[in-house]
């Protein structure tokens, strides 16, 4: 199991430079992001000894699971999926980022709770770039607007953009999506709102994030390609 998850990982980085060098790009700029919702902490433990440190998680009791026994001092937390408000609590006091805010409330929750812990939040805005019906996020047009009005929160600090692309079988179709939100990044950073300045483009899984790379990444978010298929049959 080791060793396989040791050689996914080096073949991704190798796949990762590969991309870079197309694109004129320096793979310090890119962060891997190991996905390793549904898998067991040995997985991680396997991933991080490959020097994976970035861990995507998408439920939070997952994340209070594995950071009880990894802690975050060495395994950061990302939380990629859909957060409930009554999550946010514990999401603030055990993620480095949230990938996932797509709301105002969410947000203000997220702000209210850093704020206990006296902490400054990263966070990402969740755009579904293509309009898919079936996924979470906010629409390009409703980001600027939301920025606008998360812009006096003091507590969390909007380091960027997220988007799930389309599950597709040819990754030449989502490059049009993430060209779209760069091309939104690079805009909203262009009105020079106080206290915004985004950084961060998380965009590309397994199937595609090599265009994403080519298309301005700097957050890939790979799963199956590091840790294999998951299995969902098991539990829940
Ligand atoms: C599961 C998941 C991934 C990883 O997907 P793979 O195709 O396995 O690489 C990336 N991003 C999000 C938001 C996910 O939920």
């Amino acid at each position: 199991m080791e060793t396989l998850i040791e050689s996914n990982i080096a073949q991704v980085r190798q796949q990762i430079l590969a991309a870079c060098s197309i694109s004129g790009r320096s793979i310090d700029e890119i962060t891997l992001l190991a996905v390793s919702k549904t898998k067991p902490v040995e997985m991680l433990v396997a991933a991080h000894k490959a020097g994976a440190t970035e861990f995507g998680e998408n439920k939070v009791q997952e994340i209070v699971a594995k950071a009880e026994v990894l802690g975050t001092e060495d395994y950061h937390f990302h939380m990629i999926g859909h957060l409930q408000k009554n999550k946010v609590k514990k999401a603030v006091e055990l993620s480095c980022m949230i990938h996932s805010v797509d709301s105002l409330e969410l947000a203000q929750c997220i702000q209210k709770e850093a704020q206990k812990l006296g902490k400054c939040q990263d966070i990402l805005l969740e755009i579904n770039v293509a309009g898919e019906e079936s996924k979470y996020g906010i629409t390009l047009a409703e980001a600027e607007p939301l920025l606008r009005q998360l812009a006096p929160l003091q507590n969390i600090r909007v380091r960027g953009l997220m988007t799930v692309a389309p599950y597709t079988a040819n990754p030449e179709e989502n490059r049009i999506f993430f060209r779209k939100l760069r091309q939104l990044l690079i805009d909203i950073n262009g009105q020079s709102i106080d206290n915004i300045n985004m950084d961060v483009l998380s965009m590309g899984m397994t199937g595609d994030y090599t265009v994403a790379i080519e298309e301005g990444a700097t957050h890939i978010r790979v799963g199956t390609g590091i840790f294999g298929e998951r299995d969902y049959s098991k539990k829940e």
